[in-house]
């Protein structure tokens, strides 16, 4: 089962100089301030293991002074680099630039992850007050000309220099990203980028705040059980909690992020699961102050417009430049390929339904909000499963210890132990040390797994500190996802879907945790978008391989391993519905690239039209399949950096399955496997073109046939 995530988030749309924390010694000392000074807890490096923020000691209060005082001292390191009377070389200019703004990272890594996972309303309004500014100080670097001029000085001259490769590198990085941000274009035209990429960043800011307020109205409230017919008795307790926590009467069903809604699996009343779906649909359309459209058909617009500038037809051709795909063309000839298997094998599965609501005496016709109700019944059916007989088996501390670790723990020999010691932003977080075979410690590893209102949708990877030779850090790492709570005392029992998202986001992990890289700003997973999610997808793989899970899927209370039929009907459903689950994913790729290659002259669109033209278009316009995020609430584009990107997770799945089948016919889930995964990927950053990385480790191009057959969209060889 493949469910994309949302993935990395973007360290605070800087994606700069993402360097992390080291002492802050005479000469590099934070600017004091009134607001600023040493009793700021990020005024110096932590002192905690691995610098891991002292959450103990930071208050709302502290990020803004901190902030600015960061963005004040990168100004004048990065001033103090584009004015240095000596030519430029290698050291005082890319190294200089480099190890430039760590106050500033330390604590924007930090924000970040707080703002993304347990949002206060003080910290939202600094969001809407900063992020502006983060784009006005990025813009300031790489809009720099004195500075680009020796960048570019030291790129012309590149391979005279006998640079290292992972040098030679950053060096590229560097040249490519100041061209990207426009520092070749007139003063004219830099004040007008500068004054575009603020209004942009402003407009994600409040869509993603109208976002969170417009997900938290929308969810479905109820004081009648009978409304929940078909909900087993823990969710019907966690509704109940969920209720509680927000002081309500009856029962509350927080909204997912996606179109889906996972409750709709197991609710028999109709009239419930339609109230539950168009909550969903309509959740930022409502009018009012949540409402995202203007917004959203605005930044549309500018991104365009900001495209011209840089001299591109549209903003995906801008954004796609520097990606593995290279073009908006390739990533969407890519999409369209599936365009035609994907829907008639949805379509297919849309009869088989109807032929079971018709065999049901339902009179009516299959609705999107009847879809997960009866393919489960059909995959009931069909493979006599269904997600409660599955569920007591995948408790999440088993799923974690004896699934998601034991896998890195066989692959590459590193293990865990939790500790207490380390403050943390919530009561829910937990801390890992990771240590490597020698008994050395490789990384720090936070997971914060529960659903919670201050927290965004999806799940997602990202670091307090990045690891670096340079700076001397090792990476503290986290993952954060939205697990249903249990109610106090209850084991958390998670879906399949649920078990997969885990070993996703530790994928992720995997990549940053390994890093083992000179310069920060190349280390981990910073890499290209369709490629960033190639290490999250393809760690996928082993939860549903049988030596992993076998070893974690054991009842919570007899501790009995899972049936060996239940075991094999969960393998032989990860095929079902998967016409479904790609189009709704290829529909979402594909809307997002439509609204990301309109001409910068193109009228402000209204976005309901568009959607249904875009769709439409591309032959996706189906009533029982609708797409995986609607224009209105899809983040990925409109916040979280995927604009032009969404494409990115159908290519990575590409590269993972292609990989895992190199694995496979390699001898599976082995340490020697996993070395050299480790070496020549996981380990890599962006040390290395990525598409020659890819092959060098695979032994050539990958093939999209084991995706397909992976999906089932092509007919499996026979035996298998
Ligand atoms: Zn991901």
């Amino acid at each position: 089962m493949k469910v994309p995530k949302k993935g990395i988030t973007t360290i605070l749309k800087t994606g700069i100089l993402i360097a992390a924390a080291v002492p802050l010694g005479p000469s590099n000392a934070a600017p004091q301030s009134a607001q600023f000074g040493p009793s700021n807890p990020f005024y110096a490096a932590s002192t905690l293991p691995l610098q891991a923020p002292p959450f103990d000691k930071i208050k709302d209060s502290d990020y803004e002074p901190a902030l600015e005082a960061g963005m004040a001292q990168q100004r004048n390191e990065v001033r103090a680099i584009a004015e240095n009377p000596d030519p430029p070389s290698f050291e005082n200019t890319l190294v200089a630039l480099d190890k430039s703004g760590q106050l500033f990272h330390r604590v924007a890594l930090v924000f970040n992850a707080v703002t993304g996972a347990n949002l206060s309303s003080k910290l939202e309004k600094l969001q809407e007050i900063e992020a502006p500014k983060f784009a006005a100080h990025r813009d300031e670097i790489f809009l720099d000309s004195k500075l680009f001029h020796r960048v570019a000085a030291i790129y012309q001259k590149r391979e005279s220099l006998k640079l290292d490769p992972e040098s030679l590198r950053l060096v590229e990085h560097y040249y490519q990203q100041f061209v990207h941000a426009g520092a070749n274009l007139s003063e004219a035209d830099k004040v007008e980028l500068k004054k575009l990429n603020e209004e942009e960043s402003t407009l994600s800011a409040a869509f993603s705040n109208k976002l969170l307020a417009a997900t938290k109205a929308a969810a479905y409230v109820t004081t009648d059980k009978k409304a929940l017919a078909g909900f087993s008795e823990s969710r019907l307790k966690s509704a109940a909690q969920a209720a509680n926590d927000r002081k309500a009467e009856g029962y509350v069903l927080p909204l997912q992020n996606r179109t889906q809604q996972p409750d709709l699996a197991s609710l028999s009343e109709r009239a419930t699961r339609q109230a539950i779906f168009e909550d969903s649909w309509n959740r930022a359309e409502r009018g009012g102050t949540n409402d995202t459209r203007e917004t959203i058909a605005r930044m549309a617009q500018v991104r365009a417009q900001k495209a011209k500038l840089l001299g591109f037809p549209n903003f995906a051709a801008w954004k796609l430049r520097d990606q593995m795909a290279k073009t908006p063309d390739a990533a969407v000839k890519f999409m369209d390929s599936m365009v035609p298997g994907a829907t008639a094998k949805a379509v297919a599965e849309g009869k088989d339904i109807q032929t079971l609501i018709d065999a049901q005496k339902g009179g009516f016709t299959l609705q999107p909000w009847d879809w997960d109700f009866y393919a489960q019944q059909v995959r009931k059916a069909k493979y006599d499963l269904d997600e409660d007989q599955i569920k007591p088996y995948l408790e999440l501390n088993r799923v974690l210890e004896d699934g998601v670790f034991f896998a890195a723990t066989q692959l590459y020999e590193i293990t865990f132990k939790e500790r207490h010691d380390i403050p943390v932003y919530h009561p829910d977080v937990r801390v890992f040390d990771v240590f490597d075979a020698d008994g050395k410690q490789v990384a720090l590893w936070y997971c914060d797994y529960f659903k919670r209102d201050t927290k965004g949708g999806g799940a997602w990877m990202d670091v307090f500190v990045n690891q670096s030779k340079l700076l001397g850090t090792l990476p503290v790492v986290y993952n954060v996802a939205n697990f249903p709570k249990p109610a106090p005392g209850q084991p958390a029992l998670l879906s399949f879907r649920d078990v997969t998202t885990m070993f996703h986001e530790f994928g992720h992990a995997l990549h940053g945790m390994f890093a083992n890289t000179m310069y920060p700003a190349i280390s981990g997973a910073q890499v290209a978008r369709d490629f960033v999610e190639f290490p999250s997808q393809f760690n996928e793989n082993w939860a549903s391989d049988p030596a992993v899970f076998n070893h974690c899927a054991k009842h919570y209370q007899t501790g009995e391993p899972m049936p060996a039929d239940l075991v094999a009907n969960v393998k032989k459903s990860a095929k079902f519905n998967q016409g479904y689950a790609l189009t709704e994913i290829v529909a979402a790729a594909e809307l997002d690239m439509e609204w990301h290659t309109l001409s910068a002259d193109a009228v402000l669109e209204k976005v309901d039209d568009f959607e249904i033209q875009a769709l439409k278009h591309k032959n996706l316009f189906l009533s029982a399949v609708p797409p995986r995020y609607r224009s209105s609430y899809f983040a990925h584009i409109w916040q979280d950096e995927y604009a032009a990107g969404y494409y990115a997770y159908l290519w990575a799945e590409m590269l993972d399955h292609a990989a895992f089948e190199w694995f496979e016919n390699h001898g599976g889930l082995t340490r020697e496997n996993g070395e050299r995964f480790r070496r020549m990927i996981l380990s890599r950053g962006n040390t290395e073109d990525l598409g020659k990385m890819y092959s060098a480790w695979a032994g050539g191009e990958p093939s999209i046939e084991p995706m397909l057959k992976f999906r089932g969209l092509v007919p499996d060889e026979p035996g298998k």
